[in-house]
């Protein structure tokens, strides 16, 4: 099946439309200039660490402000086809994006995902969900769920006011406009006590959402929170 349909849609890159050999991925060109992070990042907030290690580095920001989540990671830095992805995805009704995208954000995960993690994604709001007709977070949540073979919660979070926009604002004002702004959902079907989660976002920017987000899960009793990203805004771009 999966032939025949090959010979009706062969593959296409994700940015350029250019025919690939492999399904859903990058052409050669387009691979290489996207910002894969390979490198050292931080072990919480997945932003791009100078030099080596063979053991897990912290950031200093991490170090001195802490993160409510026990690991993080991201797939991409959010610049050039980064972004481009992103938007795609969030905007642009590509939602064949995901799965690709779950393949890199779970390659970054390195086995950190506890077995049993239920995975969650990050809210939209209603309003905001009902305009998009999908949330990119969920879409991402399905994708990672199916490939790691693991319990997709989209409706374990919810988020009870429309957050204004955060482009702009600064990281202390980003953490004050999203404190309390998520809760665990009480409709919610699965419960989140005791249970291991892993968050999924589209973008990581100063780890705001992210944070009310963990906040949430571990009020309504979550173990150890861990946290995969499509892409990390990194702080000198
Ligand atoms: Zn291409
Ligand atoms: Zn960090």
């Amino acid at each position: 099946m999966r032939g025949a349909l090959a010979l009706v849609y062969p593959p296409r890159c994700l940015l350029c439309g250019g025919l690939v050999e492999s399904d859903h991925g990058l052409c050669g060109p387009c691979w290489r200039d996207t910002p894969f992070l390979g490198g050292l990042c931080c072990d919480l907030c997945a932003a791009p660490l100078p030099g080596h290690s063979q053991q897990a580095e912290i950031c200093d920001s991490c170090r001195t402000e802490g993160r409510p989540w026990a690991h993080g990671s991201a797939a991409l830095l959010y610049r050039d086809n980064g972004r481009k992805l992103v938007l795609m995805l969030k905007h642009g009704d590509r939602h064949d994006i995901a799965r690709p995208a779950a393949v890199w954000m779970a390659r970054r995960l390195q086995g950190r995902v506890p077995k049993d993690a239920l995975v969650v994604p990050v809210p939209l709001h209603l309003r905001r969900h009902l305009r998009r007709h999908y949330n990119q977070s969920a879409l991402l949540g399905v994708a990672l769920s199916r490939l790691l073979g693991l319990q997709h919660v989209p409706d374990a979070l919810l988020r009870r006011r429309a957050t204004p926009s955060l482009d702009g604002k600064g990281r202390d004002a980003r953490f004050a406009t999203l404190e309390g702004a998520i809760i665990a959902d009480p409709r919610n079907r699965v419960p989140l006590k005791g249970r291991n989660v892993l968050l999924v976002d589209d973008v990581m920017t100063s780890g705001a959402t992210l944070s009310a987000a963990s906040l949430a899960c571990k009020e309504a009793g979550a173990a150890q929170v861990v946290v995969s990203v499509l892409a990390r805004v990194a702080k000198d771009t």
